[in-house]
């Protein structure tokens, strides 16, 4: 792991102040009040930790925050829910800053039925989300993660991801209001006027979009923001793409970039190999006891299960009827070109869906799940842990098979099962490699990490590049984006310093560091 920073300054005197401007109920201190508000995988010892996590109830309070913050020189660390598990959770960079938890700002606070926009606060989870529509009776559709626990908005900012086809969380928002490193406030967009007609609709404003800056970035903790929402369609026909074998993998995400470019499909779809797949029904003793990674026979034999495959993809086409039988037709025809390859379809009636069992089908309908939390239990009990080694890059044959065998080389040479889940979106993908472990395996727990981390560099040396990542390796991903001496980076800190000269917001976020700091 890196140099283990701690903070400076006094804290008990800065926790005094914080309990006086948000109340002491809403200041924990204790290891036991924080243990969820961390990093739920890390191996023990020298690990990120919250000094206090503050839970503040309005955006006033976010305010005096932020400037009782720069007054006692305590860093802060935003945290809307604090689930993004594989990348960090709630822990922040820098030992003892106090985590800012926004769990309790969390009112759906408009919904838009006619433009099909909801307002949310940043406590509000995809669950919250979800069950406001119902309960206000809408039939809205929303998008949700496989793992449906964590925040709308943090999800968002992370460049996080849904599976219907509004599942591009940022790139299907519109309007954020910010609190800056120096407790001003911001709205973007439209909401720059002091009475926008409506702020949720148009995502410019007359000048620079600002939007994009305060994603995986430390320059203001955002206390609302719009999500767009989208009609149920008239026909959900969620689909299964399996492949027998490994040698055509490439023929076939040749087959899949024009279907996804030209919109046949539409919603995003997720590609996971055979371990994946396997560790989304059960443990892996029922595969295989040995403590080296899974053997070919036995991956094999995997693939050959009813269902499963070498390769599986989930997707699914929504629209008006006719729409959807001529893009089935399409893609069953382009499928039918690669040697083992299958599809199935089944359709449901999108105004009125029924209470669908399997969690893939209400994931791309937007139903909020925590099912594929199975996952992580591959070794055995519920002490599972993952990081995701997640790059970006073009849907291509080229690209999934080069990236596939570096990632499956790097993590078997460590004794580590090379699990995929793909997601893939208009023009690009996301090859996240899985890496699951068990955490009271201390051992492979740090095997892990250094696997993850083992991988970065002949990744970059590809040309690909991290589109988020886990807090320890923040340092390294930023150093890889490395164009004209490291211009991204040198940016990045020229904004800080002018809107965060304290250094007090989210330090080492993204490898963006204040100048006393640097
Ligand atoms: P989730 O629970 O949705 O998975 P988190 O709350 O863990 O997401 O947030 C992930 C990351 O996104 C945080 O570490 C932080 O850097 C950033 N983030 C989350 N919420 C906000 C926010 N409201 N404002 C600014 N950055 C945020």
């Amino acid at each position: 792991m890196n140099e283990a920073r701690t903070t400076t300054g006094n804290l008990d005197a800065a926790i005094k102040a914080m309990e006086a401007a948000i109340g002491a109920d809403n200041v924990l201190t204790t290891r036991d009040q924080m243990a969820d508000h961390g990093d739920p995988y890390a191996p023990p010892g020298e690990w990120y930790e919250p000094g206090a996590v503050l839970m503040p109830g309005s955006v006033e309070e976010v305010q005096a925050i932020v400037r009782l913050a720069n007054e006692h020189g305590t860093p802060l660390w935003t945290s809307s829910q604090g689930r993004n598990k594989g990348y960090g959770g709630g822990a922040p960079r820098i030992t003892g800053s106090f985590t800012v938890s926004l769990r309790r700002m969390n009112r759906v606070l408009e919904v838009d039925e006619d433009n099909c926009m909801a307002l949310v606060e940043p406590g509000v989870r995809f669950f919250d989300l979800y069950e406001h529509l119902r309960a206000i009776g809408s039939e809205l559709w929303m998008s949700c993660p496989d793992l449906s626990g964590g925040s709308v908005i943090g999800n968002a900012l992370e460049h996080g991801v849904g599976y219907t086809p509004i599942g591009d969380h940022f790139g299907n928002h519109c309007g954020m209001e910010v609190v800056l490193p120096d407790g001003d406030i911001l709205r973007t967009g439209m909401g720059g006027m002091s009475n926008p007609h409506n702020w949720l609709v148009y995502p410019h404003s007359a000048g620079p979009s600002w939007d994009g800056i305060f994603t995986q970035s430390n320059y203001g903790i955002v206390t609302k923001m719009g999500v767009a929402l989208m009609h149920p369609p008239e026909v959900y026909a969620p689909g299964w793409f399996m492949l027998d074998n490994e040698e055509n993998y490439g023929a076939f995400l040749e087959v899949l970039r024009p279907l996804m470019i030209d919109g046949t499909i539409s919603n995003q779809p997720m590609i996971i190999n055979a371990v994946c797949a396997a560790s989304a029904f059960g443990e892996r003793r029922q595969w295989y006891t040995g403590t080296d990674s899974l053997p070919e026979e036995v991956i094999d034999a995997i693939a050959a299960e009813p269902g499963f495959g070498r390769w599986v993809m989930r997707f699914a086409v929504q629209g008006d009827a006719p729409v959807v039988a001529h893009n089935r037709a399409k893609i069953e025809r382009a499928f039918a070109t690669i040697p083992g390859a299958s599809v199935v379809f089944e359709e449901y009636d999108g105004r009125n869906l029924p209470r669908m069992e399997n969690p893939h089908h209400n994931v791309q309908a937007g139903v909020p799940s925590m099912a594929l939390d199975q996952m992580t239990k591959w070794y055995g009990g519920e002490e599972g842990g993952h990081i995701g080694f997640s790059c970006a890059m073009p849907i291509s044959g080229k690209d999934g098979t080069a990236i596939r065998d570096l990632a499956r080389k790097v993590l078997n040479e460590r004794n580590l099962d090379y699990s995929a889940a793909i997601i893939v979106g208009k023009r690009s993908m996301i090859h996240v490699a899985l890496i699951v472990f068990d955490t009271k395996n201390e051992a492979q727990t740090r095997e892990a990490y250094a696997a993850t981390k083992a991988m970065l560099e002949p990744a970059a040396r590809l040309g690909y590049g991290e589109y988020r990542s886990h807090l320890d390796f923040m340092d390294e991903v930023a150093a890889l984006y490395d164009f004209n001496d490291n211009a991204q980076r040198r940016f990045a800190e020229k904004i800080k310093d002018c809107l965060d000269p304290n250094g007090i917001l989210s330090p080492g976020k993204q490898g963006i560091w204040p100048a006393n700091m640097r």
